[in-house]
């Protein structure tokens, strides 16, 4: 390490936190579908809370098997009519043909939603191989070209930086993401990750691969331990030992709990932001003040009142 190295490193250290942030961050935010009344009022309630940060769009999930269309349509209708966000609609080809994927793309496309969050989504069963549908989309490239055949929607295709599970190399994973983007996706948004060096490492061999899409983070704020190692033992997210330590004797600690996770988070967008990263999309599990909390470190204010009506 030279003593220019050991300088820029003891720069940063001294730097006051979030102090080089310039307001030129974006965020989008993304929710699931409300499976009752309580959990559309949190979601009403968290979409009001982050809807004036004016995020570039905002998404909602589409559920295990298509388990969740009408929610989901229901969920992204209601988005795009009632307030002044951008609604993004998630679309698997689990269990479904071709048309019957179609139908649901055009009745997005008539509800006035432009942009789909294009995925292959994951068998019905957890842990079994995905077998496509007969007469349906084979994974996420042949679904992104079946949706720009009906209409030019934006589209939005999942990203891994620690290398998808069913892919058996970093480079079969890279080739994936650039036939999905070379089928006409605009940007790739990552699995959930805790390490930016993983994240860097990607962004280096996505451009190594001639891919000039961007590749938009995602961040899971993690309050819940538990909970996230059971999403990421799905997904290949590596939690690291660290942060199981961080969590541990806070469980019947809320605040501190809340605390802790706005701290991880924070940092860890603090370094993608020194890294240069400029777009931030984080998975919000339907609650707000994590996600809103980590934008307003990145330096992102309200911009226009929100048109929410309670819910
Ligand atoms: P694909 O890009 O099709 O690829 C999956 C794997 O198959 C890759 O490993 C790839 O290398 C391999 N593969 C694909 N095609 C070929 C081929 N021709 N030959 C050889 N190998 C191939 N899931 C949901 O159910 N609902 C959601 O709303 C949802 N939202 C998500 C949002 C984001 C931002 C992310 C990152 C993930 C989301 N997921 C969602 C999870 C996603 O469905 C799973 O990760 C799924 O296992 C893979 O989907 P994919 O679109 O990445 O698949």
């Amino acid at each position: 390490i030279s003593i220019n190295q050991l300088e820029e490193a003891r720069r940063a250290l001294d730097a006051p936190l979030f102090a080089d942030v310039a307001g030129d961050a974006e965020v989008s935010f993304e929710f699931f579908p409300p499976k009752t009344d309580k959990m559309e009022e949190a979601l009403w309630e968290a979409v009001k809370t982050l809807e004036p940060l004016g995020p570039r769009f905002v998404s909602v999930t589409y559920g295990a098997g298509g388990s969740t269309r009408e929610r989901t349509h229901a969920t992204v209708a209601r988005i795009q009519r009632e307030t002044s966000l951008a609604a993004a609609a998630h679309l698997t080809c689990v269990e479904a043909t071709k048309e019957e994927i179609d139908e649901v793309a055009e009745a997005y496309w008539a509800a006035g939603i432009r942009h789909i969050v294009a995925l292959r989504g994951d068998p019905p069963v957890a842990g079994s191989k995905f077998v496509s549908h007969p007469g349906g989309y084979d994974n996420a490239a042949d679904l992104v070209a079946g949706l720009k055949k009906l209409h030019p929607f934006e589209i939005s295709v999942a990203a891994y930086p620690e290398c998808h599970p069913d892919s058996g190399s970093v480079d079969v994973d890279l080739d994936n993401l650039k036939r999905k983007l070379d089928a006409g996706a605009n940007r790739g948004i990552t699995q959930f990750f805790f390490s930016p060096e993983a994240y860097f490492r990607f962004r280096d061999r996505v451009a190594a691969a001639g891919i000039t899409a961007e590749i938009v983070p995602g961040i899971l704020p993690v309050s819940n331990v538990a909970q996230t190692r059971k999403f990421a033992a799905m997904c290949n997210a590596e939690i690291p030992d660290w942060m199981g330590r961080l969590f541990e004797g806070l469980d019947d600690h809320p605040a501190a709990r809340q605390l802790v996770a706005a701290t991880v988070a924070a940092e860890m967008c603090r370094k993608l932001y020194a890294g240069g990263v400029r777009s931030f999309h984080f998975y919000t599990l339907n609650r707000a003040e994590l996600s809103f909390a980590i934008c307003h470190l990145l330096g992102i204010r309200a911009k226009t009142q929100a048109k929410v009506a309670a819910a």
